[in-house]
């Protein structure tokens, strides 16, 4: 099954890439996601980005409508379909994300604000990227709070750095010059992105307002960028599915449903899926792919949005019989014409000996 799936991808079609965000409390990481999601939503129409299952989707066209400030002189190539950013932050989430020890985050960033640099929980965070092998951009946030700073809403940095006075440049400088070498401190090397000449040894600063929405077309840009040109391999998209089941939660009037995060692939209503149970491998049929109701609709509980097909990468609630002793922290199959049922449910419950020889050994 990973042999066909490795077999069957192409340079030529890529998944969204999955993107997490980290750091001390405070430093706006919900903000910066708040102003991402409002930053398109300014471009034009409102269309396009849709609210996932603790996750928000942003495909290429709204991302493109920021991105195309910078790329008028990188002249990148869009190849990726979109963009799926986690936006429960926090380590939890980012734990949760962790199935199977394999790290269903492909990229991070992780906020740093630019007034007060690396702090206690700025540290655990980069210790979880490290252990995880999770490639990670820092976005230096709060630049507006450079003394005498002149917004310009949602410049690209280097346009509105060129924009300030003397002495705020000189404090950007300053600030930034004390986390590149708190990050040394670390043992890590950082430069400015556009100062970056090795993305593979040296992490990327990026300073950003959440605020005034500065820098922000720079992160999208940067994220598009590293994950198309250092991670082609592992965002090739395969029809073969790769999906983890992240929650399982009782709905009313839903029944037991499961809350999963599909890294690649394609499912569609009415597919035969295979997953982990406490009692052994539950078999079942989708009856619904659900996603939260268009955002400026009245959420209403169990109002959710059906769709016929979800592609990678994509965060989903399934609505499915029997769902009720399924275990989170496993993987979901999808049942082929020619697949062995039983090798398929005894591939499952081997997530389950590695999830309790987890708890054994913690
Ligand atoms: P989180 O704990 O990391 O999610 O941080 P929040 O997003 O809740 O932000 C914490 C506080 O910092 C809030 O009062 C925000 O308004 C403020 N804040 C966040 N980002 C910025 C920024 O870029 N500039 C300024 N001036 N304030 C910010």
């Amino acid at each position: 099954r990973k042999e066909k799936a490795k077999a069957e991808r192409s340079p030529d079609r890529l998944r969204s890439p999955i993107c997490c965000v980290l750091g001390h409390v405070d430093t706006g990481k919900t903000s910066l996601l708040d102003k991402i999601r409002r930053t398109n939503v300014q471009g034009g129409e409102a269309g396009g980005i849709t609210q996932q299952i603790g996750a928000t989707y942003f495909p290429m066209s709204r991302l493109r409508t920021q991105t195309d400030k910078i790329n008028k002189d990188l002249l990148l190539d869009y190849k990726i379909p979109g963009l799926l950013v986690v936006d429960t932050p926090g380590h939890e989430s980012f734990s949760n994300l962790r199935t199977r020890g394999s790290n269903l985050c492909d990229i991070a960033v992780l906020v740093v604000d630019i007034m007060h640099g690396l702090e206690p929980q700025t540290l655990e965070s980069l210790q979880l990227l490290r252990r995880s092998k999770t490639p990670f951009v820092v976005a230096l946030n709060k630049v507006d709070r450079i003394y005498g700073w002149e917004p310009h809403k949602f410049s690209p940095l280097r346009d509105t750095l060129a924009k300030q006075k003397s002495y705020s440049v000189s404090e950007f400088e300053t600030r930034t010059r004390s986390t590149i070498a708190a990050f040394q401190e670390q043992g890590l090397n950082a430069a400015l992105y556009y100062e970056n000449d090795d993305f593979k040894r040296t992490v990327s600063l990026v300073p950003t307002s959440a605020i005034t929405g500065e820098g922000i077309p720079d992160l999208l840009m940067l994220i598009t960028q590293l994950t198309q040109q250092m991670m082609g391999h592992r965002i090739m998209f395969t029809p073969w599915v790769q999906c983890s089941v992240l929650e399982v939660k009782a709905i009313d009037g839903l029944g037991t449903t499961i809350d999963v995060c599909l890294t690649n692939g394609e499912i569609h209503e009415g597919d035969e899926i295979v997953v982990c149970g406490m009692n052994g491998a539950i078999v079942t049929t989708v009856r619904a792919l659900l996603t939260p109701p268009p955002e400026r609709e009245i959420r209403v509980k169990a109002d959710y949005q059906r769709n016929k097909v979800v592609t990678a990468a994509m965060g989903i609630k399934i609505s499915a019989n029997d769902l009720e002793k399924a275990v989170a922290g496993t993987q979901l199959l999808v049942v082929h014409p020619d697949d062995e049922i039983e090798d398929l449910k005894a591939e499952v419950q081997r997530d389950l000996e590695s999830i309790m020889g987890g708890f054994a050994t913690d």
